[in-house]
């Protein structure tokens, strides 16, 4: 699968991933979109070369798995013949309604392009490891905030980015605030100190005085040190905006303890009380002059016979483009407000998640045994059933991983919850990795009626107003352990 010169050729694309499952691709469209009809055609590639199963990852990349040496080669001809260019090179991310979305503080997508090109002069991309990484947040309804970049840009005002390095808009290391007109310049430094550490290094490895030193030369760069509201602590710079996003939003119950999103009947949105809530991208969102419908994947797959069937009902009601979203979602974008709702129902009878507070959206599953050959559990198919009987204990505050094997594909960073398959059985991790050490093991049959025992202690024990990410931290390992254990 070397020596690919194709036109649009993308790096995944081009050298897939050898997976437990046979070989990946993942695929972003230059364009930020397809239309319908080549999203249809992009499946039925899938459905002939690969696993018949298209997924959207946490990042909002399309990927297609279950592929050979040379059902790859085809397909990626395939992708080639429906006019999609694909990204390549080191990603420069920006949100999936960049220049669209009249809430955002600045269209990102020129900065972007201007970074691409910039590392492409630079050939950074063949000194850069493959996991390095830019977003560009214009900010907005859907922004980039809980994405983790190696270098992010985030805008304050139109002509004004918040240089942050190693980390989502809450963790990153703020660095400092640059011009529009310095701020490519600004990331390119980054990204060169980087690469002279070498191919495996992060911004993470660089030292943080070393930072301010590299942006001397950048002659708009105000350090921290010269920003009004600075705290010496780690990524907690003030400035303009409050980008300190919340990663427990606050969500109200129902009289029968449900919880009640603000999200509910829009994508994303603040509280009442101020506070910035992650950005779901599912639901219905206007936008100036036309409605977005944003729709999750059950645990970022579904059947391409899916996906087509919701093609062909998405075309007929007007959409225009599909985009990828991060949280495994996607955009069906150009619709009226009046076809969403009739769109969105259909869109559920074909399996895709229409609700923001559907448990589905707060686990994250890789496909497992038998489909992953490395996988010790059925994780997918744990998954649905824990989203079913126990769903109600989970809400927007917590991540439930549930990985086939101490890999952890789907889910890379710590959980509050994470169920894991090994040679034991399954194993419950709380607040750390697929690769933790479990507190307590089941086998791996019994897993999601040991999952009931975690998710009935946590419905009798939480108390009014707290999060699952509270109670869980309140009642700690060995108890959680317990339920785990007692089923
Ligand atoms: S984490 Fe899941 S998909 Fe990844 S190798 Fe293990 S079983 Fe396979």
């Amino acid at each position: 699968m070397t020596g690919f010169s194709r036109r649009g050729a993308c790096p995944a694309l081009s050298a897939p991933m050898q997976t437990g499952d046979g070989l990946l691709v993942r695929l972003n469209p230059v364009a930020g979109g397809v239309s319908p009809k080549a999203l249809i055609g992009l499946c039925e590639s899938a459905l002939r070369h690969g696993n018949g199963v298209v997924e959207v990852t946490a990042r909002g990349s399309l990927q297609i798995r279950g592929l050979t040496a040379e059902s790859a080669t085809l397909l990626a001809a395939e992708v080639d013949a429906l006019g999609i260019a694909v990204r390549t090179g080191v990603p420069v991310e920006t949100g999936p309604l960049a220049g669209l979305d009249p809430e955002e503080i600045s269209d990102p997508s020129s900065l972007a392009a201007r970074i691409r090109e910039a590392i492409g002069a630079a050939n950074l991309g063949a000194r850069l490891g493959p996991k390095v990484s830019v977003v560009v947040d214009g900010g907005g309804r859907l922004n980039m905030s809980t994405v983790q970049a190696d270098v992010r840009m985030t805008a304050l005002a139109p002509d004004q980015w918040l240089l942050a390095v190693a980390g989502d808009a809450r963790t990153a290391t703020h660095v400092g605030v640059v011009a529009e007109a310095d701020s490519c310049d600004a990331a390119l430094a980054i990204l060169n100190a980087v690469a002279e550490r070498g191919r495996e290094a992060r911004a993470r490895d660089l030292p943080s005085d070393g930072l301010m030193e590299l942006l001397q030369r950048v002659s708009s760069f105000a350090p921290p040190s010269v920003l009004p509201d600075i705290s010496p602590t780690r990524g907690e710079i003030g400035c303009h905006h409050d980008l300190r996003q919340s990663s427990t939003p606050q969500y109200e119950r129902d009289e029968n303890g449900r919880l009640i999103s603000p999200l509910v009947g829009e994508m994303s949105g603040r509280t009442e009380g101020g506070n910035v809530e992650r950005p779901s991208p599912v639901g219905i969102l206007q936008l100036r002059d036309a409605s977005v419908l944003g729709l999750g994947l059950p645990f970022g797959h579904i059947q391409a016979e899916r996906m087509i069937a919701l093609c062909r009902e998405a075309e007929a009601a007007g959409a225009a483009e599909i985009r990828f979203a991060q949280q495994r979602a996607i955009l069906l974008l150009g619709l009226s407000q009046s076809a969403c709702p009739e769109l969105q129902g259909k869109a559920a009878s074909l399996g895709f998640v229409i609700d923001p507070l559907d448990p589905r959206r707060m686990i994250a599953a890789c496909p497992g045994a038998p489909a992953c050959a490395s996988g010790r559990i059925a994780a997918r198919d744990v998954a649905e059933q824990i989203a079913r009987e126990s769903g109600a204990a989970l809400d927007p505050s917590v991540t439930l991983h549930i990985s086939g094997c101490a890999k952890g594909c789907a889910h890379p960073a710590r959980s509050a919850l994470t169920l894991v398959g090994d040679e034991k059985g399954a194993g419950l991790v709380v607040d750390g990795t697929a690769k933790g050490l479990p507190a307590a093991y089941t086998p791996g049959y019994e897993l999601a009626r040991s999952f009931g025992g975690v998710a009935a202690l946590l419905t009798k024990e939480r108390r009014p107003g707290e999060t699952t990410a509270e109670c869980i931290a309140r009642l700690g390992e060995s108890r959680l352990a317990k339920a785990f254990q007692q089923g």
